[in-house]
């Protein structure tokens, strides 16, 4: 055996073990941020003429840089909104990496993509969408809710020779995740904000809609509601916001990307009455099912209006989109060509578990904001800012002011006790700064919540 082939086993072996050590241990540690150049100057030059091979790159991974990372399944990690890949995802995660699968067309991932197709038949199924609805996996929320606005917007343009010439206009709220205002900058759309972070109500956006000049009128081509805003978990009015959708023929795009996993969860679906009605929704596997970085989803009443928008075309590519080829193809339905079969990490995973186990995971991070909303009603020191909603729980510590929230969560992030950060709520015209917690990981506990708490006292 050549010398290389005998690295090559022990550097899968050490990788193995690597990744078999980070998957069972229940003790890892909130990663302490550290300064580029306190980083640098301890790993020192790492990309050189010769390689500093990869034993040693290895090493100084495991013994500096990866301590720089937070481990976003940490179970005391509520802050922004975290997620707790399975491990059976995450396994397969490195079998889609190890099989080198081009993840654009069905002529060269069919196997693959087969797989993806029937994790987002299960995902299109919790919409309740009708036949012919379907979706594809993205790098994220924000790659999906550009590929759907876009797709809106293009369907609009068809429509009428004078909306070509027009800049388009969207509605949505301010509780709307901040993809859907930078992707409108991308594709050169105009935003206007309905002014509430509560439930975008239908009664509000029909008040918006009458108040537009007719020119604004004539500009507009879409809504955008949140199914389960990231700051409150919220979910708007998404049947009143359907109906006005179809009286005024408006493209109804429901950004799911967080709450879209709640889908699943009896307990609480009856809130998303109405998505059924959608013409595009984003959902991220990444947040609230269970996938590794990173798997997004834009799913679309009529697919055929998405490939009218995105199907690249191209002398060399001709050939995907023969006869022989015949397939789904991916890139037809969202901004990127090549891309990684990142559908498949979730299929693995749900092949493994089967979906009620998803139904129990998605209901304990429900579970637990009802859980952390009571213990904060029971504890003097602090407040509940409103009720639980979905896994989002804001709550006030009384007497407290915004750098108070701050140099608790330094502190708290720099013991590698917890990362919990501050967001603000809008309360009349004033922001005040409050706590919140996200819950995705199944595996926090009561006695976490509880820690948490008694820090600020
Ligand atoms: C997280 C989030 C996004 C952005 O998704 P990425 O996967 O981070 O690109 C968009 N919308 C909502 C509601 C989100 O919670």
């Amino acid at each position: 055996m050549h010398k290389i082939d005998i690295d090559l086993i022990e550097m899968t072996m050490d990788v193995m073990k690597y990744v078999i050590d980070r998957l069972s241990s229940t003790k890892n540690k909130i990663g302490k941020p550290k300064k580029e150049e306190e980083l640098k100057a301890l790993v020192g030059e790492t990309i050189t003429k010769k390689g500093i091979g990869g034993e040693q790159a290895f090493k100084l991974w495991k013994k500096y840089l990866t301590k720089s990372n937070v481990p976003i399944d940490h179970p005391r990690h509520l802050a922004f909104v975290p997620a707790s890949p399975t491990r059976a995802a995450v396994m397969f995660d490195l079998v889609t990496s190890a099989s080198s699968i081009h993840g654009a067309y069905w002529m060269e991932g069919a196997g693959g993509i087969f797989c993806e197709n029937e994790a987002m038949r299960w995902i299109v199924s919790l919409t309740g969408m009708p036949e012919g609805a379907f979706g594809v996996f993205t790098s994220g929320g924000t790659a999906a809710n550009l590929s759907a606005i876009v797709t809106a917007r293009e369907y609009w343009r068809s429509l009428k020779e004078q909306n070509k010439e027009e800049k388009g206009l969207i509605i949505t709220s301010i509780g709307a995740h901040s993809s859907i205002k930078a992707m409108a900058k991308v594709a050169d759309i105009d935003v206007l904000l309905v002014d509430t972070e509560d439930r975008l109500e239908a009664d509000a956006l029909r008040i918006t809609i009458n108040n537009l000049t007719p020119h604004q009128k004539q500009r507009l081509f879409a809504i955008v509601a949140t199914g389960g805003t990231t700051n409150a978990g919220i979910v708007d009015d998404l049947e009143g916001i359907a109906s006005i959708c179809e009286k005024e023929n408006l493209w109804f795009h429901i950004d799911a990307a967080y709450g879209g996993g709640a889908l699943v969860a009896d307990s609480v679906r009856h809130l998303f009455k109405g998505i059924e009605k959608a013409d595009s929704i984003t959902i991220d596997p990444h947040k609230w099912m269970f996938s590794p970085y990173d798997c997004g989803a834009v799913i679309y009443k009529k697919p055929e209006l998405a490939k009218q928008a995105h199907s690249q075309e191209g002398s060399y590519l001709d050939i995907f989109k023969d006869e022989g080829a015949h397939g789904f193809n991916p890139s037809d339905y969202q901004i990127q060509l090549t891309r990684r079969v990142r559908g498949l990490p979730l299929w693995f995973s749900l092949a493994t578990h089967g979906t009620n186990r998803y139904k129990q995971a998605v209901e304990r991070g429900i579970a637990l904001a009802q859980i952390a909303g009571k213990i904060i009603s029971d504890m003097p020191h602090v407040e509940l800012v409103r009720e639980p909603s979905l896994s989002c729980v804001l709550y006030r510590r009384i007497g407290w002011l915004p750098d108070d929230y701050k140099h608790w969560t330094y502190e708290n992030h720099e013991k590698g006790f917890a990362l919990v950060t501050p967001t603000k709520w809008k309360i009349g015209d004033t922001f005040e700064t409050v706590s919140r917690f996200c819950f995705i990981n199944p595996d926090t506990t009561e006695k976490d919540i509880k820690m948490i708490l008694n820090s600020m006292v």
